[in-house]
């Protein structure tokens, strides 16, 4: 199948890229490396430098890429303490840019979307596990951004017969196996990141966002989903909308917590090193407890978690890591470390 990735030099969309392309997929990336990194993509991939909100770029593009038969659509800012800061960026990026994109898919007669949303639209959950038909109510403007661009792909399926799959992630984490793609923010603010980053170097730390939650050892417990896995939801959805299938909204997570603390000692466990650990207060918006139902996902996609052990996502998370300490922007001294 040809598929256009949007955001596919980012972290679940690079994943998401070389899946494809594993599974004999012709992938046409745009990205405006704002936040990508073009070395994360494979050779074989087409890529365009560009962003959604340009529409003589997607015009462009689009003209000359003709075939495409879905489109997975990543493209946004993620991080929730900036969403709040810069509404009119997160609004201008998630929201304006999506509308630009799905108009002119509809012009070069693409009909298929798989949509990369949140588990932030739930806000404070009313129920544990969080199902698809549970409230949703965002308590940031991040998670606003991605619920706006869900209502605007279901009101555009009824007005255009657009067909989609709509997925909401949990805590996405781990790199792919082989090691050499994985998570790199700037900044970085998720938890398993700085937590391997605090035991690669013995002169960092983790702060521990609050320790008198009501949970077994009083800290958050989240879902922690493993990036692969994400990307082959991704493709099984896509696969699912070829067959004519009817859209969805579907959760992805592995549906199990846990803990901060756990966390860490996973991190302690496979790294065989020490981790400085500041117990700090709570970060503003948390709730204490997000862990999905996984139940539509397995039933509707067939999908099922690969990653269900925590350590076992750690060690990916670790492999990257260890040999690219910083990031994809690693100078060639860094890399010949790896080896003498
Ligand atoms: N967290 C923490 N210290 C950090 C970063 C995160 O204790 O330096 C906690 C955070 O409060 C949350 C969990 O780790 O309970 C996962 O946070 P992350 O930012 O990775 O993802 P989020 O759940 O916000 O999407």
């Amino acid at each position: 199948m040809k598929v256009l990735v949007t955001g596919g030099a980012g972290y679940i969309g690079s994943h998401t890229v070389r899946r494809l392309l594993e599974e004999g997929h012709e992938v046409v990336v745009i990205d405006n490396l704002e936040k990508g990194h073009r070395t994360s993509l494979d050779q074989g991939v087409n890529f365009y430098k560009g962003d959604i909100r340009d529409s003589a770029f997607l015009n462009t593009v689009l003209d000359k890429e003709s075939g495409i038969e879905g489109c997975i659509h990543f493209a946004a800012y993620s991080q929730v303490g900036e969403s709040m800061e810069k509404p009119i960026k997160y609004y201008d990026n998630n929201v304006s840019g999506s509308v630009n994109l799905i108009k002119f898919l509809l012009l070069h007669g693409i009909k298929k979307i798989v949509f990369s949303s949140t588990a932030a639209v739930y806000g404070e959950p009313e129920e544990i596990p969080i199902k698809e038909n549970s409230a949703v109510c965002p308590v940031n403007t991040y998670g606003e951004t991605k619920l706006s661009v869900e209502s605007l792909i279901r009101r555009s399926g009824s007005a255009y017969g657009f067909k989609y799959v709509i997925l909401r992630y949990f805590n996405a984490c781990g790199a792919h196996p082989n090691g050499d793609i994985g998570e790199d923010h700037d900044p970085e603010t998720h938890l398993i990141p700085l937590v391997l980053k605090a035991a690669g170097s013995r002169k960092k730390d983790v702060t521990i966002f609050g320790t008198d939650y009501d949970t077994e050892d009083g800290t958050c417990i989240r879902d922690y989903i493993h990036v692969m896995d994400l990307a082959d939801a991704h493709i099984k959805a896509l696969l699912y909308l070829a067959k004519g299938s009817k859209s969805q909204t579907i959760n992805l997570g592995l549906g199990r917590g846990f803990s901060v603390r756990e966390i860490i000692d996973s991190a302690k466990r496979v790294t065989g090193r020490d981790i400085k650990v500041i117990e700090g207060k709570r970060r503003k918006g948390d709730p204490a407890v997000l862990v999905a139902s996984n139940e539509k996902a397995r039933e509707i996609l067939s999908w099922e978690p690969y990653y269900t052990e925590i350590d076992s996502i750690m060690e990916t998370a670790w492999k990257w890591h260890k040999g690219h300490p910083k990031g994809y922007n690693e100078t060639i001294k860094d890399y010949l470390s790896n080896f003498f």
